[in-house]
């Protein structure tokens, strides 16, 4: 079965408000991560992946310690990669929920403080990359940084937050100045309710 590109939970202007350009959601969602799906299908059509899930094929093409991942798996993860960004975003994230507010409290010290470490890791990351808040195998919250389209699936861990930190995602918008990106990200545009309900 063939994979297909999502549709944004929301119009292509939804986020214009709050930084999100209509036109880099065009060039996002609808280039860049379609160019994702059609190049998955293209390289898993009569492999053993061809029928295989989005996550069964992230895990099982994923090569730990590998210089650059192969191409079935760099799509593939792009593909899982965008299809949760969208959805961690909202033209009205509203508030932080108090379940999570408390778990980033017992983690981080306080919100302030995790925002500051999610910001270091997505600006610190050198390149093409994701930074993440994760939910580790022992419960855990993180905040993490991956390479390319290298993410929490790969390490047994459950992303609840992820911002991408491609230039194509902020260079619009942004121009090169990606730590204004990441802060606007999060002051602006994650959907709290969502990033609450992966926990
Ligand atoms: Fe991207």
């Amino acid at each position: 079965m063939a994979f297909t590109l999502p549709d944004l939970p929301y119009s292509h202007d939804a986020l214009a408000a709050n930084g999100m350009s209509k036109e880099t959601l065009e060039y996002h969602h609808d280039k860049h991560h379609k160019a994702y799906v059609d190049k998955l299908n293209e390289l898993t059509k009569g492999t053993e992946w061809e029928n295989a899930s989005l996550e069964d094929i992230v895990r099982g093409t994923y090569q730990d310690g590998a210089v650059a991942q192969n191409g079935i798996f760099n799509n593939a993860s792009q593909h899982w990669n965008h299809s949760q960004f969208w959805e961690m975003m909202s033209p009205n994230g509203g508030a932080m929920p108090s379940q999570l507010e408390s778990a980033i409290k017992d983690s981080f010290g306080s919100v302030e403080d995790f925002k500051k470490k999610f910001s270091e890791a997505g600006v610190g990351q050198f390149g093409s990359g994701w930074v993440w808040l994760v939910k580790t195998a022992d419960g855990k919250l993180e905040v993490t940084k991956t390479e390319n389209g290298v993410n929490p699936l790969c390490k047994g861990q459950t992303a609840l937050l992820g911002c991408d930190v491609w230039e194509h995602s902020y260079y619009i918008d942004f121009r090169n100045v990606r730590p204004k990106y990441i802060e606007n990200f999060l002051d602006k545009l994650v959907n709290w309710e969502n990033v609450a309900s992966r926990m």
